[in-house]
């Protein structure tokens, strides 16, 4: 198969190309039967307040485990859903399956407790969103700030119009957005100012070299430093070391996530590490 491109020129698929396309046209089938065959479970990763070192909130991470393909990384399955429509349902079994667990976790021990949950665009995109968010957290009886949405800077890529009006209608219900892998995406700072954002999510890239890095200390803390000016809360992602996090306290960064603390965890682990905190 040719494939002609812009510039009129014939570009052939190599065998690479190819294989990487056998295996979307694999992993787009299976995912089909995934959800009925309860291949999907949900990891949690604890966000650990940096000033009185308690978990937070936890964030709910997808995990697939496939009876021949083993486990397939959501930043693998993630898009190929995207592409294929298949996001919406997995996207609505994952909301659901976090705030059944999170509305456990309320009733047993840990009452201020919130859950984030990951979106995808094409999932913010949907007008009906903020109506199934409303419907899910009443179905479940929470409070619609235990709930945080991670939204990526591309929600507004296509329309920043649209994007800021959801957020506002979303904010308007009481849910809480946060921005994920802050500073690596193409929102401007102008639509910054605009968007309804409770917590910026520094992304790991510039948390990973802090330790030798200059350009990245001070990115690190203009993100800290910007974000207080907004009213905005701060969560560094990918904290590995105590050396990050003693620069990220030192900077008044607010919440750290990161293998320092935990790995996700399966559930019945979390809420162990949780109950270990409290003590
Ligand atoms: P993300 O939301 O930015 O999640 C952070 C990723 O960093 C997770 O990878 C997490 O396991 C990993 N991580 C956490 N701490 C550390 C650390 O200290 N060091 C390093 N190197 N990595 C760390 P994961 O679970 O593979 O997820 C990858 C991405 O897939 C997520 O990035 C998110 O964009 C997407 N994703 C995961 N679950 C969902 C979901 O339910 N819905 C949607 N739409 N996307 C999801
Ligand atoms: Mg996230
Ligand atoms: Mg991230
Ligand atoms: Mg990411």
């Amino acid at each position: 198969r040719a494939k002609l491109d812009g510039r009129n020129t014939f570009k052939f698929f190599t065998p690479e190309m190819q294989a990487q396309s056998v295996r979307a046209l694999q992993l787009e089938n299976a995912l089909r039967r995934a959800l009925e065959r309860n291949q999907f479970h949900l990891h949690y990763q604890p966000q650990m307040s940096l000033t009185n070192g308690s978990v937070r909130s936890v964030e709910a991470l997808l995990r697939w485990q496939h009876p021949q393909l083993g486990a397939v990384s959501p930043a693998e399955f993630i898009p190929i859903a995207e592409d294929s429509g298949q996001i919406l349902q997995i996207g609505e079994w994952v909301l659901r399956t976090a705030l059944s667990q999170l509305k456990t976790w309320r009733t047993n021990g840990f009452p201020h407790l919130t859950m984030a949950v990951n979106l995808s665009a094409i999932q913010f995109r949907q007008p009906q969103l903020p109506e199934l968010v409303s419907r899910m957290l009443a179905e479940f009886g929470l409070p619609p700030d235990s709930l945080e949405l991670e939204l990526t800077e591309g929600v507004a890529v296509d329309d920043p119009h649209a994007a800021v009006a959801t957020m506002d209608q979303l904010h308007a219900r009481g849910v809480r957005m946060s921005m994920d892998d802050f500073g690596t995406g193409y929102s401007s700072l102008s639509q910054l100012k605009r968007f309804q954002i409770f917590k910026l999510k520094i992304d790991q890239s510039f948390v990973r070299d802090l330790g030798d890095d200059g350009n990245d200390r001070a990115i690190v803390s203009a993100i800290i430093r910007m974000a207080q000016a907004l009213g905005m809360r701060t969560t560094a992602e990918g904290v590995e070391t105590e050396g990050q996090l003693a620069y990220l306290r030192e900077q008044g960064c607010d919440e750290a996530q990161g293998y320092h603390f935990s790995m996700p965890l399966s559930a019945p682990e979390l809420e162990a590490f949780m109950r270990r905190q409290l003590h």
